[in-house]
């Protein structure tokens, strides 16, 4: 049947009419409000490449936590800035480095408030690589004649490599301290290989069978993060992550990744960024049909704020219709930094 007897337009006529033909609905129950937590008291620092956002020290992040339980925002995923860094990344998996005193701090005070935390090293070695950085043996081999700057070695991809399955096992052991912690679940973001198996192993054998990991699965090496790297100061300080992060020209790559981490043991999947990967959200909970999460990341976050603040944009139905179609595109959990908003504006309506 086709016009003039069907018309479209007809459901579309008044608000109630398309409130009841709505698809798509945004709940607070799929919301993650992603938070940066550093050492100190008192603070509650803005982040100037994340308008609205803060370094929080841990006694404002279990106030900014109370107020996100309040708003009934069930998850926040842990970001931690050290004190120092080092080449061992000692603060990741010391039991009284940051994420761990944290997540005790909400644990404790906020107990229905499920924590998860990042786990990575970036933000913990000087280099700010998401692993362990070896010379010597890496993809092109030794000895390429004259020596050279690291950045030079690195960009020829030839003397310094990062070691993939020692990651794996200090992220493991970065993993069972979170857990002993407290924490819910346990993030992955490095996209070395193989590392869902062995956190998962390392997890169970330390008692932690119950302990979920939500895997960044398909991660791309992507221009949005931005923002993020100067919120926790790991820009890698030497060449950049296409070693270990996707190409973001390549989709099937992404569901192997994401197949491999399945398998493995993650309980849930992420594909981040969100936005200009909504295609990649789509496949793969159309072909895996398992819990996926989604990163509204810090550069889709920046360039709203940027936008608004010059009157290019309307900042509140922008972002609005972004977390929409994240959720439209298949996600179920969304991890944003407009949770917090989100909330308040769905308690509203
Ligand atoms: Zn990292």
């Amino acid at each position: 049947m086709s016009y003039p007897i069907t018309r479209l337009r007809r459901l579309r006529r008044v608000e109630s009419l398309r409130r009841l033909v709505r698809e798509t609905r945004l709940s607070v129950d799929q919301l993650v409000m992603p938070l940066f937590v550093r050492p100190g008291k008192q603070i509650r620092s803005p982040i100037a490449a994340l308008p609205g956002q803060f370094h929080f020290s841990i006694d404002q992040l279990v106030h900014e936590c109370q107020a996100l339980q309040q708003a009934r925002i069930p998850a926040v995923l842990l970001f931690g800035i050290p004190p120092a860094k080092d080449d061992k990344a000692s603060h990741a998996v010391s039991p009284e480095g940051i994420v761990q005193q944290a997540v005790r701090a909400i644990k404790q005070q906020v107990p229905q408030l499920l924590v998860i935390t990042d786990l990575c090293v970036c933000a913990y070695v000087p280099h700010g690589h998401c692993g362990i950085v070896k010379k010597g043996q890496g993809a092109g081999g030794k000895g390429r004649g004259k020596k050279q700057s690291t950045s030079e070695v690195w960009s020829l991809e030839s003397e310094v490599f990062i070691d993939n399955d020692a990651t794996c096992e200090l992220l493991a052991n970065i993993a069972v301290s979170h857990a002993k912690a407290g924490a819910d679940l346990v993030a992955p973001s490095d996209m070395m290989d193989g590392r869902v198996g062995v956190i998962r192993r390392a997890l169970d054998a330390a008692g932690y069978a119950d302990i979920g990991i939500m895997a960044y699965a398909a991660k791309f090496a992507s221009n949005f993060y931005g923002p993020f790297r100067d919120a926790m100061d790991s820009s890698p300080a030497f060449g950049d992550r296409t070693p270990y992060q996707l190409d973001p020209a390549n989709a099937e790559e992404a569901l192997r990744e994401v197949a491999l981490d399945l398998q493995e043991g993650a309980d849930i999947v992420m594909v981040k960024p969100a936005l200009a990967y909504l295609d990649l959200i789509w496949r793969v909970k159309e072909q895996f049909r398992c819990p996926v999460a989604a990163f509204n990341v810090s550069g889709e976050y920046a360039m709203v704020k940027a936008a608004a603040a010059r009157g290019w944009t309307r900042e509140r139905p922008t972002w609005m219709e972004m977390l929409l179609a994240i959720k439209r595109a298949g996600a179920d959990i969304v991890i944003t930094y407009w949770a917090k908003d989100a909330a308040k504006l769905l308690q509203e309506k």
